[in-house]
């Protein structure tokens, strides 16, 4: 079954193939609409328009395309995020560093490395808090508030939740740039990704933007409380090395 990307009822085909070279995009029952324009649209139509965080164009990666590579993204987000989290933890170590001697700060070459696989199971331990909170939290709402989707299903939300969460790949950009400003970079990075999220989540779950930020809040405080409860994992070895070095 596919989804009308309009106004996301199930509908049987999208389109009619009447010959190899004449194909008929088909319209939704529901709404009258095309089921789903995309098909004829180049792909950078389609992303340009998930920038533009358009429901119609999620709903179409979501449930019509055949993109299936969501490990792909999911391996690329923990990546770029841990990448980014080093680089700023790196710059403080070095603008630390700078009056300590020249061998020290080759020592602390393999310690910054060192980091970077920490920050990485950070990352992941982070991440992993926030999917699973905002999937179980999703399945209580459902029993309390008995309104589950009919073709809801928890592999839709995770993908969803993979999507939405790549648009902080764009933190990316700041560690390219140097910006002056990384901090508000950064918060405008977490804003858009805000919003990116909250739309792949009513798209999955069909709620308004209130039911998808109450979905999504628990997730986000479950985020936070673990980043806060293991960000002294590499303040610790930083530590073990100095103080291995003085003695
Ligand atoms: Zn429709």
């Amino acid at each position: 079954m596919y989804t009308c990307i309009n106004c996301g009822i199930e509908v049987e085909e999208l389109y009619r193939k009447y010959s190899p070279s004449v194909l008929k995009v088909l319209k939704c029952s529901n709404c009258g609409d095309l089921a789903d324009k995309y098909i004829e649209y180049d792909p950078v139509i389609v992303l340009v328009d998930l920038v533009l965080l358009e429901k119609p164009a999620y709903r179409h990666l979501l449930y019509n395309s055949n993109f299936q590579s969501y490990w792909k993204l999911m391996v690329v987000l923990l990546l770029g995020e841990s990448f980014r989290a080093w680089s700023l933890f790196k710059n403080y170590k070095i603008s630390q560093d700078l009056d300590n001697d020249e061998n020290y700060i080759q020592s602390n070459k393999f310690d910054s490395e060192r980091s970077f696989y920490i920050l990485l199971a950070h990352t992941a331990l982070s991440l992993s808090a926030f999917v699973l909170v905002v999937i179980t939290s999703t399945e209580i709402r459902w029993v309390i508030m008995g309104l589950r989707p009919h073709k809801y299903k928890i592999s839709d939300l995770f993908h969803a939740l993979i999507i939405g969460g790549c648009a902080k790949l764009l933190g990316l950009l700041g560690v390219i740039w140097q910006y002056v400003a990384p901090e508000l970079f950064y918060i405008l990075i977490h804003g858009y990704t805000m919003l990116c999220l909250l739309t792949t989540y009513s798209v999955i779950c069909e709620s308004g933007r209130t039911g998808s930020l109450i979905g999504l809040s628990s997730g986000l405080v479950a985020y936070n409380y673990v980043s806060s409860l293991i960000s002294w994992f590499p303040l610790i070895i930083t530590n073990t090395t100095v103080t291995d070095n003085v003695t």
